[in-house]
C-alpha cells in the first residue's frame, strides 16, 4: 500500500476470507454460517463486506436494525437477512424489503402479526428469540404453549428458526454458566418441537461459542467479531487476521519546553522538554477521550507514541520524543500487530467498541 496521506481505514478482503475459512474449519460440513454485519460490519463497510461474503457462500446475514437491512438490500444482498432487534415501527419496511424479524416478546409478536395479516402475507419467515440468561431480549420456555395457541390456526407467519444468545462464551471462568445456557436452550428446543411438531433451524453460538463450545453449533452459527479478525483470547487471536488497519499522518511537529502545556484544559504539563506530533484523528473519528492522558498510543516508525493530554474532536497530540520522524510521515493507529484489541485494552474497553466507533468520516479503502 502507498503511504497514507490522510486518515484512512484500510480493509483487507483476503484477511476476511482467511477468518471466514478458519471459522468454517471449526464447523461440521452442513452447519450454516450467518455473518453478523450490524453496525456497518463492525465499522468496516457493510456493503463491501456483505457482498464479498455472499460470494464466498455465507448462508445468512444479520443486522441489528431494519435500516441496516434495507441498506444491504439496496447494495444487492439477496441472501436472507435476520434483523436482530426490530421495532414495530419498521414492520412494514421489513416485509417490503424481505427482511426476517427476530420476534422477542408479545408486543412485537402481536404487532408483527397485525402488519403481516394486513399485508396478506402467507408463511412469512420469522425467528423466535429465547432468553437463556443474558436477560436482554427473548421469550421464556413457559411461553411456548401460548405462542403455539396463538399461531396454530394462522397461515400468516412461519417460524423459520429459534435462537438464543450466550452471555459469556469468551470467558472460560464462566463455563458452568454457559453450559447451563446451552442446556436451557436444549430444553426450549425440545419443548418447541413437541408442541409445534416440527423442527425449525436452531442457533445459539456467536464467535466465541464457535471456538469454545463445539456442542453448541447446532444448525447455524452467528459470527461477527471473528470475521473481522479477533478471537477474544490471546490463543485464538493468533488464528485470525484483523481485517482493518487505521492509519493517519503527522500534520505538525511541536517542540514543547519544560513547564508548557499541550491541548485543551492544559491537561498535559510538561516536566521536561519534549517533542509532539499532531495527528488528524479525534473523538469525532472514534478515538474517545478515554484514550487520552497517556493511556492510548500510536505507532510511528515502529515506535510507541503515547497520546498527550486530552483527545480533541478532530486531533490528537502524541509524544514523539526520541523518534526520528517528520511532518507527513505515516502513523499507525491500529493494524495487525498493534491491534484494535490492544489499543482498546489501553483504555479499558474491548475491540468491539473501538472498531464500531470509527466514524463514517474516516475514508474506507478496500484492498482486494
Ligand atoms: C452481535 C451478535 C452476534 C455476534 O457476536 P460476535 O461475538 O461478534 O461473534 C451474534 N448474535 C447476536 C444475537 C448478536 O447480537
Amino acid at each position: 500500500m502507498p503511504k497514507a496521506q490522510e486518515t484512512v481505514l484500510e480493509i483487507d478482503l483476503s484477511a476476511l476470507k482467511h477468518n471466514f475459512e478458519y471459522l468454517k474449519s471449526k464447523l461440521q460440513k452442513d452447519t450454516k454460517f450467518l455473518a453478523v454485519v450490524k453496525a456497518f460490519a463492525y465499522g468496516n463497510d457493510a456493503d463491501t463486506i456483505a457482498l464479498y461474503l455472499q460470494d464466498l457462500g455465507v448462508d445468512y446475514f444479520a443486522v441489528a436494525y431494519t435500516g441496516e437491512g434495507v441498506a444491504l438490500r439496496n447494495a444487492g444482498i439477496t441472501k436472507p437477512i435476520l434483523v436482530l432487534h426490530p421495532l414495530p415501527t419498521s414492520f412494514h419496511t421489513i416485509i417490503e424489503r424481505c427482511l426476517e424479524p427476530s420476534i422477542y416478546n408479545w408486543k412485537v409478536l402481536n404487532a408483527f402479526l397485525e402488519v403481516a395479516t394486513a399485508k396478506n402475507q402467507k408463511q412469512y419467515p420469522i425467528h423466535l428469540k429465547f432468553n437463556t440468561g443474558l436477560n436482554r431480549l427473548g421469550f421464556d420456555l413457559e411461553d411456548i404453549q401460548t405462542i403455539h395457541s396463538k399461531l396454530q390456526w394462522s397461515e400468516t407467519i412461519h417460524i423459520k428458526s429459534i435462537f438464543s444468545h450466550l452471555a459469556a462464551s469468551e470467558d472460560l471462568s464462566e463455563k458452568a454458566f454457559t453450559e447451563q445456557q446451552i442446556q436451557s436452550f436444549k430444553n426450549i428446543t425440545e419443548t418447541f418441537e413437541k408442541v409445534f411438531d416440527y423442527k425449525p433451524l436452531l442457533h445459539l453460538s456467536n464467535t466465541s461459542g464457535i471456538l469454545n463450545y463445539s456442542d453448541a453449533h447446532l444448525d447455524m452459527v452467528r459470527s461477527g467479531i471473528g470475521l473481522y479478525g479477533f478471537g477474544n483470547s490471546e490463543k485464538e487471536n493468533k488464528n485470525f487476521k484483523p481485517i482493518a488497519t487505521l492509519k493517519s499522518v503527522i500534520s505538525q511537529i511541536h517542540h514543547i519546553e519544560k513547564g508548557e502545556t499541550v491541548g485543551y484544559n492544559r491537561a498535559f504539563k510538561s516536566e521536561e522538554a519534549i517533542t509532539t506530533a499532531t495527528i488528524p484523528i479525534g473523538h469525532a473519528d472514534g478515538i474517545g477521550r478515554q484514550y487520552g492522558q497517556g493511556k492510548g498510543y500510536v505507532i510511528i516508525k515502529s515506535q510507541k507514541a503515547p497520546i498527550v493530554g486530552n483527545v480533541c474532536m478532530d486531533m490528537i497530540m502524541v509524544n514523539i520524543t526520541g523518534i526520528v520522524c517528520e511532518e507527513g510521515d505515516e502513523v499507525i493507529i491500529f493494524d495487525t500487530s498493534h491491534t484494535a484489541e490492544h489499543l482498546a485494552n489501553t483504555a479499558n474497553t474491548i475491540s468491539y467498541e473501538l472498531v464500531t466507533a470509527i466514524s463514517q468520516r474516516v475514508k474506507r479503502i478496500i484492498i482486494k
